[in-house]
């Protein structure tokens, strides 16, 4: 990574190169934007395996910026997403990424942080954020090394426990955790029982960190790591969590701790839930964990935080490149906080069902399965999970607006090329389907791209199918659906100005 020490002013600066972060470096240096961040790991090395994977919407905003392929090479796809363990069929979803992608999330950001490299953002690694202030023009930012560092604004993206929430006097409200899970990488000299267990004393599972997935199952290699996962029988420990407490809890459990030695990492997660009150105090913003927590049931914290950088970046690059007026970062909460609050509720609903196993909660889970096997409930629930279904709140009117542009195949003047494909340099776009040369963005030109397309196929939308065919669509950098209408050209110019600024 390259260090860029003797500069010490960015136009913005991002504590914490964790997925959220990277992924908001990434999104302002394609927008031009000076950006840097202060990191408190020495190296992107991440002890433990953490999250697992991405689900479609995340793969799908990596697609949108070119870089989906490097994920998925290197994962495992499964068509199956799930809701406190009840699986999720989503082959039949209309999206290109139908499927999740199993990748562990120090690989996940191993290759976030190749492109941010590629982008030269420097990252001021081995030290961390102190302390910040903030005046009317920009933010002082105060690192552990005694170097300080100005930025016009300052995102913190530094994770559950964010010094810069705490520091900016950002409320956190939610609920106290209920169950505690130790987590670990380790040897075992017996062979355990291998897979999921769920029972009076909580879940538990032995698995294999290395596995493939084979006709929808997966496969654990026979070497290598064991990744453990075993319930706490008395919650509330705070400490660091040593071999011996994972020991004595799988003894708790399972009878035996199978001989467990040799641990890389050891880990406790719980169902902590709780939000920011607000994820932006004026030049001070919050994205990813530092503005939700949550249990990791589901696997949505870190797609969760990846798609708030989307949201995020975009705007404030204009903001800073003064394009925008600055309340335009009002929409970053207004949009992304009620995207958070349904997944705690979500996941706080799994807890539920999966906290209590007698007869009663096994009737309510085998009348969840039931419900959900059933194919409305299963788009429903699946889409949530996914991200699939996020409808930002703009003004009522067609489907697609507020909702994720679709992926087409696009026949254009430059020859056949996909939607996502324009979205490649994180620009806004207008497509229109109609008349070519119907529109005239020549005021908006530096900003917004006006590509003449035909498409022939049909328009789908998950959870919603069929929608009529739009005659022209403005496209946010983000994938967002900004104005739906015809060469008429009426309230377009509304959402340019609202979206992309006054004209030039
Ligand atoms: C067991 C487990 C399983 C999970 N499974 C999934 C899953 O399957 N799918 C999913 O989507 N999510 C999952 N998650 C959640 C996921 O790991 C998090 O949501 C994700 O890591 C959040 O990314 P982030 O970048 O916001 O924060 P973090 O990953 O926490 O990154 C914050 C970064 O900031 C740095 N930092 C912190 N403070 C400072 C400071 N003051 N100065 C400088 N640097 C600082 C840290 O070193 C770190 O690199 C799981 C979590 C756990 C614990």
């Amino acid at each position: 990574m390259r260090e860029m020490l003797s500069k010490t002013g960015h136009a913005v600066v991002i504590v914490g190169a964790g997925p959220t972060g990277l992924m908001l470096a990434g999104e302002l240096a394609l927008a031009g934007v000076d950006v840097a961040i202060v990191e408190r790991r020495a190296s992107q090395e991440l002890a433990g395996s953490r999250a697992g994977g991405l689900h479609s919407r995340s793969i799908e905003v990596l697609d949108q910026r070119g870089i989906a392929d490097r994920f998925l090479s290197q994962g495992q796809v499964s068509q199956v997403a799930g809701f406190a363990w009840i699986p999720l069929d989503i082959s039949d979803f209309p999206t290109r990424h139908a499927y999740v992608l199993g990748l562990w999330q120090n690989h996940i950001e191993r290759i976030l942080a190749g492109w941010v490299d590629e982008l030269a953002v420097p990252i001021y690694r081995s030290r961390e954020v102190i302390g910040f202030a903030q005046d009317d023009d920009s933010v002082g930012v105060a690192l552990s090394d005694g170097q300080s560092l100005r930025a016009e604004y300052l995102v913190g993206c530094d994770g559950g426990r964010s010094l810069i929430r705490k520091a900016a006097g950002i409320e956190f409200p939610g609920w106290e955790p209920t169950t505690s899970n130790l987590i670990g990488e380790v040897e075992l000299t017996e062979n355990p029982e291998w897979g999921l267990r769920h029972d009076g004393k909580g879940i538990h599972a032995f698995s294999r960190v290395e596995y493939e997935i084979c006709d929808g199952k997966v496969v654990y290699m026979d070497r290598g790591p064991v990744r453990v996962m075993v319930t706490e029988q008395h919650p509330g420990a705070t400490g660091e969590p040593t071999l011996r407490d994972l020991s004595e809890a799988l003894i708790a459990v399972y009878g035996t701790d199978y001989g467990i030695h040799s641990p890389t990492w050891i880990s406790r997660f719980t169902d902590m839930t709780r939000q920011a009150a607000a994820y932006r105090d004026k030049r001070v913003l919050l994205a990813g964990d530092a503005a939700h927590v949550h249990a990791p049931v589901g696997g949505q914290g870190l797609n969760t935080g990846v798609q708030d950088a989307v949201n995020l970046g975009w705007k404030l690059a204009q903001v800073v490149k003064g394009i925008s007026p600055d309340s335009l970062l009002d929409t970053y909460h207004a949009e992304r906080h009620p995207v958070a609050a349904r997944v705690l509720r979500n996941t706080m609903a799994q807890v539920a069902l999966l906290g209590r196993v007698d007869e009663r909660a096994k009737a309510l889970r085998d009348t969840m399965s039931e419900l959900l096997g059933m194919d409305e409930p299963r788009r429903r629930f699946a889409a949530m999970i996914t991200a699939l279904d996020i409808h930002y709140d703009f003004s009522e009117g067609h489907p697609l607006l507020g909702r994720r542009m679709p992926d087409l195949d696009l026949i254009t003047d430059d020859g056949r090329l996909r939607v996502f494909t324009l979205l490649h340099d994180a620009r806004p776009v207008l497509l229109n389907f109609g008349e070519p040369g119907g529109f005239d963005l020549t005021p908006w030109a530096d900003r917004v791209q006006l590509v003449d397309a035909k498409y022939v196929g049909a328009w789908e939308l998950p959870v919603i199918g069929a929608v009529t065919a739009p005659a022209a669509v403005l496209i946010r950098p983000d994938g967002y659906v900004a104005w739906v209408g015809d060469k008429s050209g009426q309230g377009l110019a509304d959402a340019l100005i609202t979206w992309f600024g006054a004209p030039a």
